[in-house]
């Protein structure tokens, strides 16, 4: 690599001066966990997505977990979910004593195939956990549609999906609001907008936000907030097994400016994929990822399919090697040794697509901070090192004849 250029990171979070001074008057103000920053931050995000309550989180692997225990999930249920998501979204699943069902992504994309749900369902179906894998929304209204018509509440992992929208009844909405029961955010680093760690339940049901806050905070019947300003003795009572998933409050404050900067960012993150998309298309054998005309994604990854018999590791190595960082596509819940051995997890039509789609495809970095010329830079890495390994594959054909012969 030369020394004159810079290297590219697959991601990198948009933090400035302002969640560094927002993190400063939380600290001088004395008041740095699950307090007035975090109601704020709530409220905020509660009126971006267009939902009645928002509860935020410790992160979104905890928010997952919530969601489950409000929907009634416990021991031997099935959730029916993807295995080509981060493994977060089935260990959930697990904390509950309950079984995850995998079924098989679209083809053509990364979201999970509506097609295959009901062929899913059993009698201990008790929840649909569908993501919006790399920030694309997945096909809610069919999804939706299926829960409606077998009782089965849907569960939306949102991770990556802050600042993504879905066209419903002829209008834009933002992911959150929620088209199912419940949606679950992520504010890690590697997402769209980030609190360092994080998460966000949304719904409509007032119902499941008062558990949500009760599970959070160990179950304690009286808040922190009420107790504080109570101007009686107030006895707290923990009836039912509760958790420590707070947020603190020095995370809310950096969520507060990060939701600010959120229109900016998709905006930004929208118009590199863009660019990204007219670039590669002129890559032979390069499939690029697709935009239903019902969703508009937050491009929180941006993932690209390699050509058959292309090396994945090959290529990502050859563009590490000129400082260009790449990820390997999402990868299978069911093929991690935290997996084998579970009872029955798998859908009867497999998980073929999902398989191939970890082997073929890789994330190339986009973040908002990218100048036109790390773009022409990734894509013209890319160039060469498909043609590289296209070659590669090709002078290995004759001497696989000879050997034959
Ligand atoms: C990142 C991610 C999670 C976990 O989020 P955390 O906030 O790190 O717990 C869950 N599901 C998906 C699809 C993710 O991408």
């Amino acid at each position: 690599m030369s020394p004159l250029l810079s290297t590219i990171p697959v991601a990198k979070p948009v933090l400035g001066e302002e969640e560094a001074e927002a993190t400063r008057r939380v600290i001088l103000s004395g008041w740095v966990t699950q307090g007035p920053e975090v109601a704020a931050f709530e409220k905020e995000f509660a009126a971006l997505v267009g939902t009645e309550h928002a509860c935020a989180v410790s992160n979104c692997t905890t928010a997952l977990h919530l969601a489950l225990m409000a929907v009634g999930i416990g021991a031997g249920d099935e959730v029916i979910t993807v295995s080509h998501s981060f493994i977060a979204t089935a260990n959930a699943v697990r904390y509950c004593d309950a079984v995850p069902v995998f079924v098989d992504i679209e083809p053509g994309g990364y979201n999970i195939d509506p097609s295959l749900i009901e062929t899913a369902i059993t009698p201990r179906t008790k929840a649909i956990l569908c993501v919006h894998q790399l920030g694309m929304p997945c096909d809610l209204r069919s999804i939706v549609e299926i829960g409606k018509r077998h009782s089965i509440p849907v569960i939306e992992d949102a991770a990556c999906a802050t600042g993504s929208e879905i066209l419903w009844d002829g209008r834009w909405e933002k992911i959150g609001k929620p088209h199912g029961d419940i949606a679950c955010f992520s504010f890690h680093p590697r997402k769209v907008v980030t609190t360092g760690d994080g998460g966000m339940l949304t719904t409509v049901n007032p119902e499941y936000d008062r558990k949500f806050r009760l599970w959070r905070q160990h179950g304690m019947s009286v808040t922190d907030a009420v107790r504080h300003g109570s101007k009686q003795v107030i006895f707290e009572d923990y009836d039912e097994l509760g958790y420590n998933y707070r947020m603190t409050d020095l995370q809310a404050a950096v969520g507060r400016v990060q939701l600010r900067r959120l229109p900016e960012l998709v905006a930004e993150r929208r118009r590199i994929a863009a660019q990204y998309c007219e670039r590669l298309s002129t890559i032979a054998g390069l499939t690029l990822p697709m935009e239903p005309h019902w969703a508009r994604s937050n491009w929180q990854s941006f993932c690209v399919r390699l050509p058959d018999a292309v090396d994945q590791r090959a290529v990502m190595q050859v563009l590490l090697d000129q400082g260009i960082s790449t990820r390997r596509g999402v990868m299978n819940i069911h093929l991690e040794g935290a997996y084998s051995g579970q009872s029955v997890h798998r859908a009867a039509a497999g998980l073929a697509r999902s398989v191939s789609a970890q082997q073929e495809t890789i994330i190339l970095p986009l973040f908002a901070q990218m100048t036109d010329l790390d773009i022409v830079r990734v894509v013209e890495a890319l160039r060469a090192a498909l043609e590289e390994a296209t070659v590669g594959a090709a002078s290995v054909q004759p001497a696989m004849d000879i050997a034959v012969a």
